[in-house]
């Protein structure tokens, strides 16, 4: 079974506020996808974690964003403007990331 393009938008779209609570170090709940077969999760996991890797980026101690360079932020606002500002690019990241992801195996 593979990801088609439909399925990897709504994925990614529904990964965007789990991959940034992952990005500022929120505890993430453990979330599941109803729809999602048992083999997609360990794919699903290896997008999330490279995508949430490359939202924050930490210069002097202090947490900025990793894809416009502001800040500094408090985590709390950090996941904020994450969520506000770079929606779209963090669920494009995901969505590239579950490709390659899926691709790898
Ligand atoms: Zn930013």
């Amino acid at each position: 079974m593979a990801l088609t393009a439909h399925s990897i938008d709504v994925l990614s779209e529904k990964l965007v506020d789990v991959a940034i609570r992952m990005a500022v170090g929120f505890k993430v709940r453990n979330f599941k996808l109803k729809t999602t077969p048992s083999s997609f999760e360990s794919v699903i996991g290896k997008a999330l974690e490279r995508a949430s890797k490359q939202l924050p980026r930490v210069v002097n101690g202090e947490l900025h964003c990793g894809l416009c360079g502001k800040g500094p932020f408090s985590r709390k606002g950090l996941y904020l403007h994450l969520l506000r500002i770079h929606r779209y690019e963090v669920k494009s990241l995901i969505a590239e990331e579950l490709q390659r992801a899926e691709t790898l195996g």
